[in-house]
């Protein structure tokens, strides 16, 4: 394929998820397929096949390109590929396979030190097929650019990789259940060992639940070390969480949390860090 048709196909790929919700969520249709889109290309001239630097800039893939790699590869880049063509196809629930746009595998470093889960993709995320991209999303940015990572140094995923379907195809989100986590868990388990993460952080209680297969309460969990196939757990409030309570007291509480990671990953936290979201007298 020459780069030109490259250019297309990745706009193709990009443009179809989005036809296809349009199709199930509008009343009126987008009337574009795949063949109609690939007829329309054909009969282009080439300049406009020809990526701008406009619409290199607009042009999403459907699924994020592996990013910064600042680790040596011990083989785990090839395993990893091979592990998300599996993911990104898997059918093991097929009333979410007929309800997802595509499966959100995960965002970030495949060396990270720091892997976040999160429940699983709200209507944003399944559209765009990244985790953590709606306004909890920007506040877990936030929190990590705090920590002074970026989402490039670390690893972002939920533990069901497609979204929960609602009924009657209505518009929001639900909370995945126990045994459609318990389902799609093992290819969490598989990054993980794949990534093998120093510090695992759990958010919400949700996330936490589905990664220790029982019920629990936040009150019990939150703030405490806990274990996830020999790597240290910290469970801590979901974004969403914070976004509905904005009290400093709670955004301390969470970034505690974050303290105590910083301190297991061996960074140096400056006193600017240790004083965030401290009540003042
Ligand atoms: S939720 Fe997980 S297990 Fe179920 S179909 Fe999606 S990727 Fe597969």
């Amino acid at each position: 394929m020459s780069a030109t048709s490259d250019g297309f196909q990745e706009a193709l790929d990009a443009t179809l998820p989005i036809l296809q919700s349009m199709t199930k969520n509008l009343r009126v249709k987008p009337k574009a397929t795949r063949t109609s889109l690939e007829n329309l290309r054909i009969s282009l001239p080439a300049s406009f096949e020809k990526p701008t630097k406009t619409a290199e800039k607009t042009i999403k893939p459907s699924h994020p390109v592996t990013p910064v790699v600042s680790g040596k590869d011990d083989g785990r880049l090839a395993k990893l590929e091979i592990l998300k063509k599996s993911i990104l196809t898997c059918t093991r629930c097929p009333h979410l396979v007929t309800s997802r746009t595509q499966v959100v595998y995960g965002v970030g470093n495949p060396f990270a030190e720091l892997l976040f889960v999160g429940e699983a993709p709200g209507e944003e995320e399944d559209l765009r097929g990244e985790p953590f991209i709606g306004k909890a999303g920007q506040l877990l940015t936030k929190i990590i650019g705090a920590m002074e990572y970026t989402r490039d140094d670390i690893f972002i995923a939920n533990i069901l990789k497609c979204r929960p379907d609602m009924p009657g195809g209505e518009s929001g989100n639900r909370k995945p259940k126990p045994a459609e986590m318990s389902t799609c868990l093992p290819w969490l388990t598989q990054q993980i060992e794949l990534i093998k993460p120093k510090v695992i952080v759990a958010l919400g209680l949700t996330a936490v639940e589905g990664l220790l297969g029982e019920p629990c309460t936040m009150r019990d969990v939150r703030g405490k070390w806990l274990d996830y196939h020999g790597v240290p757990l910290m469970p801590t409030y979901h974004p969403a969480y914070l976004l509905r309570n904005q009290t400093l007291a709670e955004k301390r509480k969470v970034w505690e949390d974050m303290l105590l990671v910083l301190e297991k990953l061996g960074r140096a936290i400056s006193t600017k860090q240790q004083g965030y979201f401290l009540e003042k007298a």
